[in-house]
């Protein structure tokens, strides 16, 4: 029975040696591995593991073409449901969505749908490359069809034209589809690299940009997109403009959560205190990490992270690289961790430090205004709070000092106010997130939303989703005009 198979192992880095490199971790799976491990997917009738996809990806029907070892066929279906499979097979949390729900699991080992997502994408990747052809043309991108192209065309003749504003997974997601669809669509990005947290947030040894996420978005731009790199809307041009001005009929906005929060301790401001977003946007998009660039970060040779995400996770995994100790300082214990377990694992095998039940209450500077220390209190876990999870609970008298040179804030981020106070008729949550329908009109007609900024911080996939609807409500919304 194809369910006997024990679950194939991918071949990793040896955690020693890329505890001092930023090459990826994970080699993912050969051809071989890849059709033993699709061999032991059962083909449910009625699969879970689509149910839990948000995007609903045809999960056995792409494994059924990886098991007979057409890979090419597993990409076109696939692209039926996702333009970022290389990244979402990498940084997905399966576990709790797709393989989460894989039948296998009930009894034994899930299929290993994110890692055969990413084999198929690699490998076609690859094919591509080796026919030598750039990434030039649509017909040089198999994994994107261009079936339900309708040619959507203004009273002139000319393609409607939507602004995608902010090139994250949510805007590259909302953008492809109205591309294949006949829009005339051009994104708005304030950085100078596309890919929004995939370009400056996620670390290289998860995600490497050059060969993967360059990629991918250049697929998008394929489709026909145009990507306009340093324009922030709010500052260099206001969506009131980008709508009554330069011919945009609709907008989406997928600008994303990166305004980052802090623990309002007495020291934060000192020399040494960094936010995950700023250390990591300095090490991923700054290259801080490469010694041919001259944008370098110098945590020193003791560095703490406070938080428990997987934001928190790839700081310190980027710290530890740059060459120094870490801790990991965390209220409560290593089963409340909201990281994904593959990223809390990697960090342990890698030698980061956990300090468990330990709150910071204040970040202790020398006389020159450099961080020296991170002052600590022990916590203990007390009655469930409103999530459901026990309330970690000061123990009085428990404080103590971490010696650090640096302190990385990893507690969470909020959406950015820019867009939401320089644009007419646009409302916001008491958290700052952008109010939408179910389909992500916001209140201000011919402008959508999805992905972080209207959920706050969550996931790739969930904003790839929420990309994919309002772009079926922009393509409703245009026809109505
Ligand atoms: P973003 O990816 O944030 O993109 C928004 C883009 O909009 C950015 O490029 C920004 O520069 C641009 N922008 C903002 N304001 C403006 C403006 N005014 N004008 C023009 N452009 C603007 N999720 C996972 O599923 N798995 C993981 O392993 C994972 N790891 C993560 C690690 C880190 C360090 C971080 C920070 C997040 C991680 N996430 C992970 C979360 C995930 O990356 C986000 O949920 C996702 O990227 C949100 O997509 P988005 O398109 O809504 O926004
Ligand atoms: Fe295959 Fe598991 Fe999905 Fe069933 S639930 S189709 S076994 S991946």
């Amino acid at each position: 029975m194809a369910n006997r198979i024990p679950r194939v192992p991918v071949r990793e880095q040896d955690p020693k040696v890329r505890a001092t490199n930023f090459e990826e971790v994970c080699y993912g799976y050969n051809k071989e591995e890849a059709m033993l491990e699709a061999s032991r997917c059962l083909n449910c009738r009625n699969p879970r593991c689509v149910t839990a996809c948000p995007v609903g990806l045809q999960i056995p029907r792409f494994i059924a073409e990886v098991a007979a070892g057409n890979v090419a066929g597993a990409a076109a279906v696939i692209a039926e449901d996702s333009s970022l499979p290389a990244v979402c097979g990498r940084v997905c949390p399966q576990e709790t969505q797709c393989e989460g729900s894989c039948v296998l699991g009930v009894k034994g080992e899930p299929v290993a749908i994110g890692k055969l997502e990413r084999f198929v994408a690699d490998y076609s990747r690859e094919l591509t490359a080796a026919a030598g052809d750039g990434p030039d043309r649509v017909s040089d991108h198999p994994a994107i069809p261009l079936e339900g192209v309708q040619g959507v065309k203004g009273s002139d003749g000319t393609k409607r034209r939507v602004a995608v504003i902010g090139s994250g997974p949510a805007g590259l997601a909302c953008a492809s589809d109205l591309a294949k669809w006949g829009y005339d669509v051009t994104i708005f990005e304030a950085l100078h690299k596309a890919g929004g947290v995939l370009e400056y947030g996620i670390p290289e040894f998860r995600l490497p940009k050059e060969k993967v996420l360059r990629h991918e978005v250049d697929a998008v731009r394929a489709l026909g997109v145009k990507i306009e790199t340093n324009v922030i809307i709010g500052r260099t041009i206001t969506i009131d403009q980008l709508m009554d001005q330069e011919g945009f009929e609709a907008v989406f906005i997928g600008t994303g959560a990166g305004l980052p929060k802090f623990m309002n301790i007495p020291g934060e401001n000192l020399c040494g205190v960094f936010s995950a977003n700023e250390f990591l946007t300095r090490n991923n998009l700054m290259k801080a990490w490469r010694e041919d660039y001259l944008t370098p970060i110098h945590p020193g040779k003791k560095v703490c992270v406070v938080g428990g995400g997987n934001v928190a996770m790839d700081a310190a995994r980027t710290a530890l690289r740059l060459g120094a100790d870490v801790h990991i300082v965390y209220r409560r214990t290593e089963a409340e961790l909201p990281a994904r377990r593959e990223e809390v694992h990697h960090a342990i095998e890698e030698g980061i430090i956990f300090d468990m039940l330990t709150n910071p209450v204040e970040v202790l500077g020398d006389e020159k205004g450099w961080v020296k220390a991170l002052k600590c209190i022990r916590m203990e876990l007390g009655e469930p709070d409103a999530s459901g999870r026990r309330r970690p609970v000061p123990i009085p008298g428990s404080e103590f000092e971490i010696p650090t040179e640096t302190v990385i804030m990893a507690l969470g981020t909020s959406p950015n106010p820019l867009i939401s106070k320089t644009t007419k008729g646009l409302d916001v949550n008491r958290w700052g997130c952008l109010v939408v329908d179910e389909a992500g009109a916001t209140t201000r007609p011919g402008v959508f939303a999805g992905g972080d900024a209207v959920t706050g911080a969550a996931t790739v996939i969930l904003a790839m989703g929420a990309g994919r609807t309002a772009a079926k409500a922009i393509d409703a919304y245009l026809k109505q005009q």
